[in-house]
């Protein structure tokens, strides 16, 4: 404090203050200093090491009480304590296990001081954290040696007891504790053992197999983290099936395994191995009553003669793992020294895209819909454009998925949506038929807790007509917790606005979604409509889903339509509508008012072509 308290500029003093609390290495919390009782003390700060340990922002935590990082292995003594000192108004400081965001439990040494201003009233808590989850592991392992050595001692044979201390010692260093699998420190020990064979010679080929599963998040957000750990122990053992034994097989964290395989014979075997194991993973587990399927990405690396570091096979088996989530995951991908490019293209990507919107360089397509009784224009569905400055126009797939991993969709999705709706009174004013519009939503930005609130605030700022919105949602929306996505539907549709499956029939489990879920359209997948005429099944397919949306009451779309032919069994299907490269792709603004109808200046209100 002494050399604080020689400052006497406030400003500056204040000054250092905040940024020694800005740049501490304990998290620090402010709250006020209310009774602890509902609704408890309220968090009015929290610096950048708390969003580090916990994984929640800033924003997150405002006005919540810090009750929002206790879990069921939090028990209820310490809470207990804290809130008997704080009841008290005394300084304490214990430890406990604490919740992150995501879920996972973490032990910190907490201490809460009650802060006083100068009339002596306590106005605020401050309340550091140091993590010491590494200590406290330590010391349980620690004190189950003990217990271990205590027993043995019972059995008073030294040789025996230094044994097993020593096998235990060993089985705590290079295991994972929740599977009973080797490690990521026995696992690269192994790998650099077997790059030095490699290089002694000999027709030595081995291989990486980098395993994750496809939306483990999704899982344990939705059925909790006991069923994620019984899914990674049920997974670790159909992965372990499917290895030899001398091959090495680990847990490295989370849902990623790797198995190192020896005495390959070439890239096909390594293959071939690859799609048992995906196979293995696929087959439907049940958990806590639960049916759960899921799927992983693999991605495989073979150790030829240029392998030199362990790190770098590792790293470049995740590169085909990435690489195999970005086709969609449930699949293997072998290694290509292109994917460092790919990944680097990706991250230049990610750079550049939240400075994209700031700098406006997005716009918005639209693709026609056609209706197929009348053959007139019905609507437009909104497809976003990147205008990139050195890389020209940009397709949606080249960076919506890289602003669903870093969370940007949510703004830039809101952006699309608010344009699109202005563009589409543009539209309707210059148009004599009723166009609907459609904009795609991806599921992540239905997680927002507001987005409901938001697109209903759109509505009236725009002006636009809630009637004649309908948002295309993908299946991967069901991924996420069934229940909340039906309430979100229900609130959706309360505020008038449509909501269509779009890629109908890419999913494996869609019937069960008609059913459940509030749904006015289904949009038939374009590899459906490209079949089609191929495969009779298809077709039949294909007719059969129209029937079945027929009688739930649904209107259904296709999307890809290049021929005639298309829009003609589709039409004699029952098909109400139909878009596609036949009649236009996705075109500038300017392009769609040059195609419409203009109004008939006797008539002021659009005909509506239903
Ligand atoms: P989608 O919503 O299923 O859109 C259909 C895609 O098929 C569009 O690709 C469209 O240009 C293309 N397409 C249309 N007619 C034909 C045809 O006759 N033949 C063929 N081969 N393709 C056709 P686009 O514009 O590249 O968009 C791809 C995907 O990106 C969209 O699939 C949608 O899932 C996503 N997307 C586009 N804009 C947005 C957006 O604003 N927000 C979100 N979340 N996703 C968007
Ligand atoms: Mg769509
Ligand atoms: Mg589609």
């Amino acid at each position: 404090m002494a050399p604080i308290a020689i400052i006497n500029d406030l400003d500056q003093s204040h000054r250092l203050f905040e940024s020694v609390v800005v740049h501490a290495n304990d998290a620090i919390l402010i709250t006020e200093a209310e009774p602890l009782d509902s609704p408890g003390p309220r968090i009015v700060y929290a610096n950048p090491a708390f969003t580090r340990m916990t994984g929640y922002s800033l924003e997150e935590v405002l006005g919540r009480s810090p009750r929002l990082l206790q879990g069921p292995l939090s028990g209820s003594e310490a809470p207990a304590l804290i809130r008997a000192a704080l009841q008290a108004w005394k300084p304490i400081e214990i430890e406990l296990i604490n919740y992150r965001k995501d879920g996972e439990p973490f032990w910190v040494q907490l201490s809460i001081t009650p802060v006083a201003s100068e009339s002596g009233w306590y106005t605020h808590w401050i309340s550091v954290q140091r993590e010491i989850t590494e200590r406290k592991e330590r010391e349980e392992t620690a004190a189950r040696l003990r217990v271990i050595a205590l027993q043995n001692e019972a059995l008073s044979t030294e040789i025996a007891d230094r044994k097993l201390i020593q096998a235990e010692m060993t089985r705590v260093a290079f295991h994972d504790g929740l599977t009973g699998l080797r490690n990521r420190v026995y696992f690269m020990d192994s790998l650099r053992t077997t790059l030095i064979q490699s290089h002694a010679g000999g027709r030595y080929r081995a291989c990486v197999l980098y395993i994750d599963l496809d939306d483990f998040k999704g899982i344990n957000d939705t059925l909790g983290h006991r069923v994620g750990d019984l899914l990674l122990i049920e997974i670790a053992q159909r992965i372990k099936r499917w290895v030899r034994d001398h091959d090495i097989l680990a847990r490295l964290g989370g849902d990623e395994f790797t198995v190192l395989m020896g005495d390959v014979e070439d890239t096909k075997q390594m293959h071939a191995i690859a799609q048992h194991l995906l196979h293995a993973i696929r087959e439907p587990v049940i958990l806590a009553g639960t049916k759960l399927r899921v799927t992983a990405s693999i991605g495989l690396c073979a150790i030829e003669e240029r392998s030199l570091v362990a790190e770098d096979v590792l790293r470049d088996a995740d590169l085909a793992m990435y690489a195999a989530k970005r086709r969609g995951g449930g699949q293997c991908v072998v290694y290509d020294e292109r994917m460092h490019a790919a990944a680097l293209a990706d991250l230049q990507i990610k750079l550049e895209l939240a400075k994209a919107l700031e700098q406006e360089e997005f716009e918005v397509f639209y693709q026609p819909f056609v209706d197929t009784k009348h053959g007139t224009i019905g609507g437009m569905e909104a497809l976003i454009r990147w205008n990139h400055p050195t890389r020209g126009l940009l397709a949606p797939h080249e960076f919506i998925p890289i602003a669903e991993g870093t969370g940007l969709i949510v703004e830039l999705g809101m952006w699309v949506l608010r344009q699109a709706c202005k563009d589409s009174l543009v539209m309707q004013q210059n148009s004599q038929w009723k166009l609907c519009l459609s904009v795609n939503v991806s599921s992540r930005q239905l997680e927002e807790p507001h987005f409901v609130l938001c697109l209903s605030a759109l509505l009236s700022e725009t002006g636009m007509d809630a009637n004649a919105l309908m948002l295309e949602i993908t299946e991967s929306v069901f991924l996420k917790d069934a229940g909340s996505v039906g309430e979100i539907f229900k609130d959706i549709r309360s505020l008038g606005v449509k909501i269509a499956f779009d890629d109908f029939g890419t999913g494996y489990s869609s019937l069960n979604y008609l059913r459940k879920f509030p749904i006015d359209t289904l949009k038939i997948d374009q590899a459906f409509v490209r079949e089609m005429g191929h495969d009779p099944v298809t077709a039949s397919i294909v007719e059969t889903i129209i029937k079945l949306a027929q009688t739930l009451g649904m209107s259904v779309s296709a999307e890809g339509i290049e021929t005639e032919e298309e829009v003609h069994v589709l039409r004699s299907y029952g098909c109400n509508r139909v878009q596609g490269y036949l009649y236009s792709g996705p075109i500038r603004l300017q392009e769609i008012l040059e195609m419409l109808p203009k109004p008939d200046p006797f008539h002021s209100t659009a005909r509506s072509t239903d």
